[in-house]
């Protein structure tokens, strides 16, 4: 993490998954609450990803261990006009995520309200997968959504972002990119891999052609 912040990473995004949601079991509040200090000796925004069921239960928890910003996945939140009010009742900001297979209509009701929508580019539970490369389409779609709509909401994507991606995916609206196994990795230093990303960003996507 502060190897990130010192590459220039703005925001730290924590995948939160509670073996029900996903698959997978990661990390929880006393981890996030522990990073807080951290984040907030560098700057660094802490945007938490609730891979979890029934989220709206644990709401101001995260609020409490530092979180920034709170996402919840619209699979997990039947009531989620409900659940992104109780969330900006917190004075964080609110985002809701969607799995690679959930329609962009299940949040076009919500989508004047929130601050983030967070796509899917992978099926959630496990890092290291690749790219769902119908995530792209899907991005633009959200983004003219979004503008139809008169939205603030910004759009995140989340999974399988490397050099080799990167660029497609901000031209098709992303503008907060995450990426896990792209920076943090055994073959380089974390420094080395956020350079890359973006110097790829930078080119744009015209040299991918
Ligand atoms: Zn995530």
């Amino acid at each position: 993490m502060i190897a990130s912040a010192k590459a220039g990473a703005k925001v730290i995004h924590i995948d939160v998954m509670d073996g029900r949601f996903v698959p997978n079991i990661s990390i929880g509040l006393p981890i996030v609450a522990a990073l807080k200090p951290i984040a907030a000796e560098y700057d660094l925004i802490l945007d938490v990803h609730l891979m979890i069921v029934e989220p709206e239960r644990y709401l101001a928890e995260f609020q409490a261990a530092g979180a920034d910003v709170l996402t919840v996945h619209v699979e997990a939140s039947p009531h989620l006009h409900r659940t992104v009010q109780a969330i900006q009742a917190l004075d964080v900001l609110a985002g809701v995520a969607l799995n690679p297979a959930t329609p962009l209509s299940s949040i076009e009701e919500v989508l004047p309200m929130i601050d983030l929508a967070l796509i899917m580019s992978v099926n959630p539970g496990f890092g290291g997968q690749a790219f769902i490369e119908s995530a792209k389409n899907k991005i633009s779609r959200l983004s003219k959504m979004i503008s139809d709509c008169g939205s603030r909401a910004i759009i995140e994507v989340d999974g399988g972002i490397k050099s080799h991606n990167v660029a497609d995916v901000a031209a098709a609206g992303a503008s907060l990119l995450v990426s896990g196994s792209g920076v943090f990795t055994s073959a380089a230093p974390v420094a080395n891999k956020m350079n890359e990303l973006n110097q790829a960003l930078a080119m744009g996507p015209a040299r991918m052609v």
